[in-house]
């Protein structure tokens, strides 16, 4: 593969560790983590890699401020406003809603990091951004915009590279296991293992949206990587593993089976996940182990993504309230 241009933004690379009591308590295959949680960029996740890459890009065209959006508890939108501090940026972040409270989770990072919020309130986000952009043209503040969740192949192209960093630690995993949203995590993922013939499984958990909308953008984002990294590539959408039985009640919103998730890794393996993304992941894995999905010979690496700020965003408080699992019984 071609690498591309980057800047460093991530500690590189993030440790793989087995999880030895998970794995037993589940009874299951063995199961490992690459812990993106450990980017190190203001608490760290994937979106850290993905900026490596377009924030070389953003300096390489003169920008002066960085522009995206995202949810309220945005991960991606913590992270760009960190990657903007350090690269001596401006950042706007137009997030969804209205604020609720006092800022907590990843909206008081934000703030700390310097980023100017935009609300979009009653306006769509879409319009809400664009409305942003051109202020910021107009205003002489050279804006440049990262995608949503840096998914742009630019950014994703950073899970190809990231599978060959992945080679070099330990054998190729007969499964990738990990939260899928806007799909560039999982596109880089599968654009890697073809690459490299690795011969893993890439198996997204939908945080979302249905299955079917997530394959066919993987599948276009992965071929548009390919060919950023000089190596054309198709890929089938049907071929794309993508779980969306876990959405619950909806983005965000989440259950008992996040909170055990959240539980069995804290309480096992001392790692956090969160209530948005890996929690929702590890609750797919955990399902899917316990109903028979896998071989017991498997090796299963979670891909842990980050967003454990929004273990403290005031939206959560509740899911902890009440002790829920008990590993020692
Ligand atoms: C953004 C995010 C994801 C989803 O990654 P995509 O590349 O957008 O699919 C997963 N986990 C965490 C913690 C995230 O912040």
């Amino acid at each position: 593969m071609n690498t591309l241009p980057k800047i460093s933004l991530a500690y590189l690379p993030t440790p793989v560790e087995p999880l030895d009591k998970l794995s037993a308590f589940l009874a299951g295959p063995r199961l490992f983590s690459k812990r993106d949680d450990m980017t190190g960029l203001a608490f760290g996740g994937n979106k850290t890699r993905k900026l490596e890459y377009l924030l070389a890009d953003a300096l390489e065209s003169g920008a002066g401020t960085l522009i995206t959006a995202g949810a309220v508890q945005s991960n991606h939108c913590r992270q760009t406003a960190a990657a903007a501090a350090k690269a001596g940026l401006k950042c706007i972040l137009v997030l969804a809603g209205e604020p609720l409270g006092a800022p907590s989770g990843n909206v008081l990072l934000d703030l700390l990091l310097g980023a100017e919020l935009v609300w979009a309130g009653s306006r769509d986000r879409d319009k809400a951004l664009k409305e942003t952009f051109e202020a910021a043209e107009e205003a002489g503040a050279r804006p440049y915009l990262i995608p949503y969740g840096g998914s742009s192949a630019l950014g994703a192209a950073a899970y190809a590279f990231a599978v060959a960093e992945l080679l070099e630690q330990a054998p190729a995993p007969d499964w990738i296991v990990f939260p899928t949203s806007s799909g560039g995590t999982q596109a880089g993922l599968v654009a890697g293992v073809r690459l490299l013939a690795a011969g893993t499984q890439i198996l997204g958990i939908s945080v979302d949206e249905p299955a079917i909308t997530i394959q066919n953008r993987v599948a276009g984002l992965a071929s548009e990587i390919c060919s950023l990294v000089g190596d054309s590539q198709d890929f089938d959408p049907q071929s794309i593993l993508v779980n969306d039985k876990f959405i619950g009640a909806g983005y965000g919103i989440a259950g008992p089976l996040e909170r055990e998730a959240i539980e069995l890794f804290a309480r096992l393996e001392g790692i956090l996940v969160d209530p948005v993304y890996t929690g929702r992941a590890a609750a797919g894995l955990f399902g899917l182990v316990r109903g028979g999905f896998f071989s017991s010979s498997d090796d299963i690496l979670f891909w842990h993504t980050g967003g454990t700020p929004a273990l403290f965003a005031e939206a959560y408080q509740e899911l902890y309230n009440e002790a829920q699992v008990d590993p020692a019984n």
